[in-house]
């Protein structure tokens, strides 16, 4: 499940983990100007249920609040995230200094390569495996805990482990009932799964002790949570929260971001060609940007031996000849 979300959210249409489970919702998501900038119960979290997606109506009805910083008794990561910056909010969008040649393009070929909607992470993404009919909070937990197995580990498989773990209630509480054995059992084999049980526990832990059960709507504080990194920080505040916090670069991103020259130079971390990508890139594609390219990466351009003679963008993918 790599990947997936910053392309939006499905609303109600997820929570099977299936290929029944294909429609996506390509809107929805709105951006975010600044970290932290406003409470659970703010923006696009007003609406109402059945047509919107997971998070809207809901932290309001709760009435939850984040804890201020100077509660937490853990220190928070501090990211270099774009949306940190203040003059965000009051300065005009600036033109990119740089920005790649036949980018414009290439996006469009690889919407047109991604059409049909038919690989594994548009029907057994991060926004399939909750359950639509929890509660708000259950199931953004649900999403948190989906993109923390989905690290270094299939669509389907991580999907199976979500079905399993569903099947006996999966909450905050049923996981930390559990124990490490059983729960072990369960996640097998998503990749690293003795370390995602203890980081699994731990966070269950401080989300019980912090957030009272749910999962807080900052990328700080989710990063900050043991096992969550930028990437799964970033698709939860879009599939959880509605809100685009930043391009969710997973392997899948940095490789073809680097392939297409889409990075002014090479970068050798998905953190890197995160910044790099949003240094240019407008900010309306950020949420599409990780689904697209997942899928793309899945079915098109392999990590090895990519299908450059089927693809569109060989004439303008300048790692195509080198392939
Ligand atoms: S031409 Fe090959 S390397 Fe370039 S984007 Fe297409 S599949 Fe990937």
């Amino acid at each position: 499940m790599r990947g997936r979300a910053s392309r939006n959210v499905v609303a109600g249409a997820a929570g099977k983990c299936s290929p029944q489970d294909s429609s996506m919702n390509a809107t929805g998501v709105r951006m975010v100007t600044r970290s932290r900038s406003r409470g659970p119960g703010a923006g696009p979290r007003g609406g109402g249920e059945k047509a919107a997606p997971l998070w809207k109506g809901e932290a309001a009805a709760e009435g939850r609040k984040s804890p201020s910083p100077s509660r937490h008794r853990r220190k928070t990561q501090k990211l270099n995230v774009a949306y940190d910056r203040e003059e965000e909010d009051t300065k005009p969008p600036r033109a990119p200094s740089w920005e790649p040649r036949d980018w414009r393009q290439q996006l469009l070929n690889i919407r047109a390569m991604r059409s049909g909607k038919d690989a594994p992470v548009d029907w057994l993404g991060v926004e399939h495996c909750y359950d639509s009919d929890a509660p708000p909070k259950v199931r953004r937990y649900q999403v948190l805990l989906s993109l923390m197995l989905s690290s270094q580990t299939k669509d389907q498989v991580t999907a199976g482990a979500m079905q399993r773990l569903r099947a006996r209630g999966l909450t905050v509480d049923s996981i930390l009932q559990t124990d490490d054995s059983t729960l072990g059992t369960l996640i097998y084999p998503v990749g690293f799964w003795r370390s995602k049980v203890k980081y699994i526990k731990q966070t269950s832990a401080i989300l019980q002790q912090r957030y009272g059960g749910d999962i807080p709507d900052s990328v700080a504080e989710l990063v900050a949570l043991p096992g969550v990194g930028p990437k799964m920080a970033h698709l939860a505040m879009a599939v959880a929260w509605g809100t685009v916090s930043g391009i969710a670069v997973d392997t899948h991103v940095h490789r073809i971001a680097n392939r297409l020259g889409w990075t002014k130079t090479a970068t050798n971390s998905p953190e890197k060609t995160r910044a790099a990508l949003e240094e240019w890139l407008p900010r309306e594609l950020w949420g599409e940007i990780n689904g697209l390219l997942v899928g793309f990466g899945q079915q098109t351009c392999l990590p090895v031996h990519p299908r450059c003679q089927g693809c569109l963008n060989r004439t303008l993918c300048p790692a195509a000849r080198g392939l």
